[in-house]
C-alpha cells in the first residue's frame, strides 16, 4: 500500500498537529485540577482512542459492566483506598487492581522514595553494580520464610513465573511440571502453560511440553500423579501452585494440603514453586500466604503489590541450592528493566510500610471484620449467595448464577464501589481492597452490598 505523503514524518502539517496534540496531553498530565470541558475532552479522546487505536473490544466490555451514562467512566486520580473518574466521582477500590494496592494508592512513603530516586537516577547502566538491587535482595532474604535467599527481579507477575520456570529447568533434568485446575500464572507462552483456563490457552497450543493440570486441593490426585509420572519415567521436576487461588475465585486449599504437597515434593525430589503474585505482601494476614500453612517453597514468585502500586515490579526468590545454577552465567536469564532503581526504591518503601504499619496483621483483623459483615448481609439471601469465603483481605463472594454476581458488581459500581466481577466471570466477585482500608470504608461497602443484594433478583 502506498504511504499517504501527508502522513509522513517531516511533513509540516502532520507533524505540527502531532506536536500540538502532545502538548495538550502533557499540559493535562501536569494539571492539579481539570475543568469540566477538559474532562469532556479526555472522555471523548479516551473512547475514540480505545475504538481506533487500542482495542474496541474494551468499549463493548465496559458497556456491559456499567449503566448507560457511566459507560465511559474514565479514571483520572487516586489516593488511599479510593480513585476518582475524570468527572470527580469517587469510588472505593475493592478490586485493588486485583491486589496491587496493598499499601493503598500512592502511599506517601512509596511516592517519596520513588521521587527521591528519580531525582538522582531513574534506570541503571546495565553494566556497573546497582546498589538498591543488592539491598532489596537482602531485605527479601530477611522477610521471606525458610532459606529463601537469592532474588531475581522482574517487571510483572508473568515474568516472575517465567523466571521460576527457567530456574526449575536450569536446576532439574526433569521436564514434568504439575499445575492445577483454576490456576492463574500469567499469559506469556511459558506462564500460560501453567495457567488453567482453556479459553486463554486453546489458541496458543501446544505450550511448553510436560505440564499436567490436576484439581487444586486434591492431595490423592497429587500423590497418584507423582507415582504415575515416576513409573513412566517422566519424573516431576516441580509443582507450581498459588497457595490460595485468586483468579480462580478465591479458593483456599484444605488445611493440610500445602504441607502434604511439600512432603511429596521432598519424597520425590521435586521443587515446590509458590506463585504468591496475588497472595504475597501481606494480603492474607501474613507477609506471605505460605506462612499461614507453615510451608516454605523452593521458589517464591512475587509481583502485583510488590511495587507498592506505584511502579511495576516483581521478584522471584529462591534457595541457594536452586538459584546457584545461575551463578556460572548470570546472563542465562535477564531483563533490561527488572530490578531497576525506581522499582527497587518502590519495593523497599513498600516493605517498610508493610512492616511499620503492621499491615499483614491489620489485613487479618480487617478481613475478619469484613468477612463477618458481608456474611451477615447474605443471611436470608441463600437463594442468591452460595458462599462468602476468604482470608485476610482476599475475599470472594460466590453466587449461584453468573448473572446475579454481574448485576451486583454493576450496581455496586453505580454506588461508587469497584469490585472484581465481569460479564465473563461474575460467579465469584472478588474483594481485594488496600490493606489500609478503614472501618468506615468497609462499613460503606457492607451497607452498599446489603442495599444492592436486596434489590437483586435470584
Ligand atoms: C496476576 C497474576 C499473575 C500475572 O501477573 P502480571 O503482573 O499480570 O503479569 C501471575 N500469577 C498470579 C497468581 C496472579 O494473580
Amino acid at each position: 500500500m502506498a504511504i499517504d505523503p501527508s502522513k509522513m514524518s517531516g511533513q509540516p502539517g502532520y507533524e505540527e498537529e502531532t506536536k500540538a496534540y502532545i502538548k495538550q496531553v502533557l499540559d493535562l498530565v501536569s494539571k492539579k485540577e481539570i475543568t469540566k470541558e477538559e474532562a469532556a475532552w479526555i472522555t471523548k479522546e479516551t473512547v475514540e482512542g480505545f475504538r481506533e487505536n487500542v482495542n474496541p473490544g474494551f468499549l463493548e466490555y465496559r458497556k456491559t459492566v456499567t449503566q448507560g451514562g457511566q459507560f465511559a467512566a474514565v479514571e483520572w486520580s487516586d489516593e488511599g483506598s479510593c480513585f476518582k473518574d475524570v468527572n470527580g466521582k469517587e469510588y472505593i477500590d475493592c478490586l485493588g487492581g486485583f491486589g496491587i494496592y496493598n499499601v493503598g494508592h500512592r502511599h506517601p512513603k512509596v511516592t517519596k522514595a520513588v521521587e527521591d530516586q528519580l531525582r538522582r537516577q531513574a534506570l541503571h547502566s546495565q553494566d556497573l553494580l546497582d546498589p538498591l538491587r543488592a539491598m532489596l535482595a537482602k531485605i527479601l532474604e530477611r522477610i521471606t520464610p525458610g532459606d529463601l535467599k537469592y532474588s531475581f527481579f522482574t517487571n510483572s507477575g508473568t515474568e516472575s513465573v517465567e523466571a521460576a520456570l527457567k530456574l526449575v529447568k536450569m536446576y532439574s533434568e526433569r521436564t514434568t511440571i504439575i499445575s492445577t485446575t483454576r490456576a492463574f500464572h500469567g499469559k506469556s507462552l511459558g506462564s500460560l502453560s501453567g495457567t488453567a483456563k482453556g479459553m486463554f490457552r486453546k489458541p496458543f497450543l501446544p505450550l511448553i511440553p510436560g505440564f499436567r493440570h490436576i484439581p487444586f486441593g486434591d492431595i490423592d490426585m497429587m500423590r497418584k500423579t507423582f507415582e504415575t509420572c515416576a513409573l513412566v519415567g517422566e519424573d516431576v521436576a516441580a509443582v507450581l501452585l498459588e497457595p490460595i487461588q485468586g483468579e480462580g475465585g478465591i479458593i483456599l486449599p484444605p488445611p493440610d494440603y500445602l504441607r502434604q504437597v511439600r512432603e511429596l515434593c521432598d519424597q520425590y525430589g521435586a521443587l515446590l514453586v509458590f506463585d504468591e503474585v496475588q497472595t504475597g505482601m501481606g494480603r492474607t494476614g501474613k507477609m506471605f500466604a505460605c506462612e499461614l500453612y507453615g510451608v516454605v517453597p523452593d521458589i517464591l514468585c512475587l509481583a502485583k503489590a510488590f511495587g507498592g502500586g506505584v511502579i511495576p515490579a516483581g521478584a522471584v526468590v529462591a534457595t541457594e541450592e536452586v538459584f546457584q545454577s545461575l551463578f556460572p552465567n548470570p546472563f542465562m536469564h535477564t531483563t533490561t528493566f527488572g530490578g531497576n532503581p525506581l522499582a527497587c526504591a518502590a519495593a523497599i518503601a513498600t516493605i517498610d510500610v508493610l512492616l511499620e504499619e503492621e499491615l499483614p496483621a491489620r489485613a487479618e483483623e480487617s478481613g475478619r471484620y469484613f468477612l463477618a459483615g458481608l456474611r451477615q448481609v447474605a443471611e436470608g439471601h441463600e437463594d442468591k449467595v452460595m458462599e462468602i469465603r476468604g482470608i485476610g483481605l482476599m475475599i470472594g463472594i460466590e453466587f449461584h448464577r453468573d448473572e446475579v454476581g454481574y448485576e451486583i458488581s454493576k450496581a455496586m459500581f453505580d454506588e461508587g464501589i469497584l469490585v472484581a466481577g465481569t460479564l465473563i466471570n461474575s460467579k465469584t466477585i472478588r474483594i481485594e481492597p488496600p490493606l489500609t482500608i478503614s472501618k468506615e470504608e468497609m462499613d460503606r461497602v457492607i451497607a452498599t452490598f446489603r442495599k444492592v443484594l436486596e434489590k437483586t433478583k435470584a
